[in-house]
């Protein structure tokens, strides 16, 4: 059987304790694979091997290590369907989702913050006082945790800005999905990255995860993941006064208008719900629709949802696939059934499907309120509600009756309507008829429960530096 160890000092290495844990193929429940069931004292080795790296790395001129980036990127680039075959049984995707999106993702993560490299900047400030100018210096070793549902889009969406400003990175995927990420390290090992500048530690969260958090060689955390680890990772780094990055769940509205062509867009308002079987954090997972077009919306939305292609990941043509694990299977026909007690109508879905796989059938349901748990709490699985609004303001208020903070997005014609809403809805990003658009230079990144700071562009190049002022007089 296939192993995943760690990757640290550029080797492989088995974990310490010498346990592992089996990974799932989500389509068939069988185990595909085993990976390192890590503890501290990998974690240890990991941060000294990087604290050993940073010297070196930290003091290339930036357009080497941009070009070390790079190679990795036109490496992973090479590899394109190697690895989305490997997300696609690791994670139970459709391989044309992960062949066609997310790895190529991943490179241009990679290619993005290589030419961030050379081109982040800092300011100066001439005035009467004086001259001054912010040097922005790497931090050391930093952490990065990232989850299972985009496992190498995520982890790269970490460790390239942190590598691309001088840091070294002691990084750990998720325990469900390891595959990808393991690959990753062994492809920079293969091209010669230099030893102990990416180093990955496999294992669960409480012991790897925390013990990456706690370790006083991390400079820095770096965590995507559910809301309720980023508060108790919040509560470690918090007293340690360790700079912290916290990208969490969400519970993101769609608000589609009268005015919008909402036919034209139902392929997006299907995908913005469904896609990944509604396992991204920015998906919509509640339809807010103007009552005036309510009734004939829902018709199209559930015959458009229940035409989508469910199968195989690995079958060519297979839109829909199965959840992650059993767990995420389990929590997610709980919360249907808890939808159910609480008085809500399946319109679609609402069943495991009949097959091996962890397969939820894509659920729609209508008749809860805002105040409902299953309209408050993030499920991240293919289910989506309906409501109606009536007046701009009514949608608005139910698009932010939410703790979460992730994003939001909205389908009208109208300009006016579009600019208000964008600015009064609590979230950290709005789309405006598309959904998930892309640019890496944008900050990323929610607020409330949905965390702490942003990802992107120049916030994360900022996050994983630290800004020191040097003022000089010039009289
Ligand atoms: P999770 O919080 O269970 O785990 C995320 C990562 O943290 C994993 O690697 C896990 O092993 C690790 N971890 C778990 N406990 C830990 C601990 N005590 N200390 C340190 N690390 C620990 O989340 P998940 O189930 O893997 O992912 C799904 C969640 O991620 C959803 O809530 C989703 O909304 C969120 N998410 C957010 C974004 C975003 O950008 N805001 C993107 C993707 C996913």
């Amino acid at each position: 059987m296939h192993r995943d160890p760690h990757w640290i000092d550029g080797k492989p290495v088995p974990p310490a304790n010498g346990q592992w844990l089996d990974v799932f193929d989500p389509a068939t429940r069988k185990v595909a694979s085993q990976v390192a069931d890590g503890d501290a004292r990998d974690v240890d080795a990991a941060v000294q091997a990087a604290q050993a790296a940073f010297p070196a790395w930290s003091s290339l001129p930036n357009s080497v290590r941009a070009r070390w980036m790079e190679r990795l990127a036109d490496a992973l680039e090479a590899r394109n369907d190697e690895f989305a075959r490997a997300e696609a049984i690791d994670a139970g995707k459709p391989f044309a989702l992960a062949r066609d999106i997310e790895i190529p993702r991943a490179v241009s993560n990679l290619r993005f913050f290589a030419h961030a490299a050379t081109q982040f900047a800092s300011e100066s400030h001439h005035g009467e006082a004086g001259l001054n100018y912010t040097l922005r210096l790497p931090l050391g070793v930093v952490g990065c945790i990232s989850p299972w549902n985009l496992p190498l889009y995520l982890f790269t969406w970490k460790i390239a800005p942190a590598l691309a400003a001088g840091n070294t990175v002691v990084a750990k995927p998720s325990e469900v999905t390891p595959c990808t990420a393991t690959m990753l390290a062994a492809l920079a090992a293969e091209i010669g990255f230099p030893a102990g500048v990416l180093n990955v530690v496999n294992g669960l969260g409480p012991s790897v995860g925390e013990s990456i958090v706690q370790h006083p060689g991390t400079k820095a955390i770096s965590f995507t993941g559910s809301s309720a680890v980023g508060r108790r990772i919040a509560s470690i780094t918090g007293p340690m006064l360790k700079k912290t990055s916290l990208e969490l769940g969400g519970k993101n509205a769609t608000l589609v208008f009268a005015d919008s062509d909402w036919r034209k867009h139902l392929d997006t308002l299907v995908r913005s719900s469904f896609q990944n079987s509604g396992q991204i954090c920015l998906c919509g997972s509640r339809l807010l629709v103007e009552r005036s077009i309510h009734d004939e919306f829902r018709e199209a939305f559930v015959e458009r949802v229940q035409a989508l292609r469910i199968g195989d990941p690995l079958h060519a043509g297979a839109q829909f696939g199965p959840l992650v694990s059993r767990a995420q299977f389990d929590k997610v026909l709980a919360c249907i059934e808890r939808a159910r007690d609480e008085g809500g109508r399946v319109l679609c879905g609402g069943k495991a499907i009949d097959r091996p796989g962890w397969f939820i059938a894509p659920t729609v349901i209508e008749g809860l309120g805002p105040e409902c748990t299953t309209n408050r709490e993030e499920i991240f699985g293919p289910v989506v509600t309906l409501q109606a609004f009536d007046s701009d303001e009514d949608a608005l208020a139910l698009a932010n009756a939410s703790d979460y903070g992730l994003s939001a997005t909205l389908f009208t014609n109208d300009l006016s309507r579009a600019h208000r809403l964008a600015a009064g809805l609590r979230v950290g990003m709005v789309w405006i008829n598309t959904w998930l658009m892309r640019d890496l230079r944008t900050p990323f990144g929610g607020s409330g429960a949905s965390g702490l700071g942003r990802e992107g562009g120049l916030e994360a190049m900022r996050f994983f530096t630290e800004a020191k002022n040097v003022g000089l007089s010039i009289k």
